[in-house]
């Protein structure tokens, strides 16, 4: 690891601060970042894919572990909170349970005690090459993406290249299917970005980067909205080793039904499959108005996964995903 200064702010302003880069700082692996629970930051860090100068510690700044409303006024979560505290939120289990689901899903008790949502959200990416120190892939600025090629049976089938990652967020597809957006504070001032409009693809933007965080932008709420999908929401996922791992692939399913049980309203959101949270549109607008019956089922799970394009050894997220959509969606059948 880098050696590095440390330094522990009390307010979110001078978190900002700190988090200016100096004037020496050409790479944006080498910029300040902040810390949260440091389950991610620091394995980069050791593993010198981040050689930040400074590290800006955010657990010092107050009131940023807070979880306050509920499912009529819409959630409040403050980036601090740990995936602990916000599956075990008894007004989340009850009003967004899709949202405690995500949030049990991530790893082992020991990173969800410390894991926090902030950090959750901006974890970078888990593939091989990618966390492999001496692979230079084009994330790294390198000029190829070595899973294009290689071994890619864990990366993207949908809006891959030039990079074929994927997001490894559980909480990031749940919380774009409840419409969430984010709280940021910078050096310009505070903003509010759609969770939906934070993540990028590797065609857009920096391909160094997953998201549209300033480095020195510190998120400080996450914030979900009162709706009628909120209370049918699901979060489904399978790994490969029951015990923890990211998704091979996920599904983010919520739901507002009519009185005669027809489908008002859907959204569908699917993890581990794309380098962002990725949203099926087609598969959301033909569910309205039908029954959860089989052939539906059937069929939202056929659109959710058309236009999928597989890489060599990745062809098997397709019949999974579509299982996994299926039995999201069969949850709310009764
Ligand atoms: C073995 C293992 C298994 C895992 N399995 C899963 C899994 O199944 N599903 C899953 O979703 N995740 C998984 N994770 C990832 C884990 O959930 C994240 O590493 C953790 O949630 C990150 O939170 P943190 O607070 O520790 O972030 P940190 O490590 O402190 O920070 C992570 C990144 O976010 C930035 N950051 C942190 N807080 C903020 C903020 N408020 N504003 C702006 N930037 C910020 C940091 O600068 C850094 O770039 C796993 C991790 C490990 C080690």
């Amino acid at each position: 690891m880098k050696a590095f200064e440390w330094a522990s702010p009390t307010t979110i302003n001078d978190a900002v601060k700190l988090l200016q880069a100096s004037a020496a700082t050409h790479d944006p692996d080498d910029a300040p970042r902040p810390i949260a629970g440091g389950q991610d930051l620091l394995t980069t860090m050791k593993d010198y894919l981040t050689r930040p100068e400074r590290v800006v510690n955010l657990k010092n700044i107050r009131g940023l572990d807070r979880i306050e409303g509920d499912g009529k006024r819409g959630l409040k979560i403050g980036a601090l909170v740990t995936l602990t505290q916000l599956a075990e939120h008894a007004t989340v289990r009850s009003d967004f349970p899709g949202l405690a689901e995500a949030a049990l899903s991530v790893a082992t008790p020991q990173i969800r005690n410390l894991g926090t949502v902030g950090g959750n959200l901006c974890q970078r990416p888990r593939c091989w090459y990618f966390r492999l120190e001496d692979a230079v892939c084009l994330k790294k600025g390198g000029s190829q993406c070595f899973a294009a090629t290689g071994e890619n049976k864990y990366n993207a089938i949908f809006g891959g290249g030039p990079s074929y990652i994927v997001h490894p967020s559980d909480l990031a597809p749940m919380l774009v299917a409840l419409g969430a957006s984010l709280a940021v504070t910078g050096a310009d001032g505070a903003r509010t970005i759609a969770l939906d409009k934070f993540f990028t693809l590797p065609s857009e933007g920096s391909i160094r980067r997953e998201n549209v965080l300033h480095n020195d932008e510190i998120i400080t709420e996450i914030r979900v909205p009162a709706s009628p999908v909120a209370a049918r929401s699901s979060y489904l996922k399978f790994k490969e080793r029951e015990s923890l791992d990211f998704a091979m692939s996920a599904v983010a399913a919520a739901l507002e039904l009519n009185a005669d049980k027809t489908i008002k309203q859907a959204r569908i959101v699917l993890g581990g499959v794309a380098p962002i949270p990725w949203r099926v549109p087609q598969a959301e607008s033909f569910l309205v108005g039908k029954r959860l019956d089989a052939s539906t089922l059937n069929e939202a799970a056929h659109l959710a996964l058309d236009g999928a394009k597989p890489l060599a050894k990745n062809a098997y997220k397709i019949p999974l995903t579509q299982a996994l959509v299926r039995r999201a969606l069969a949850k709310f059948q009764a």
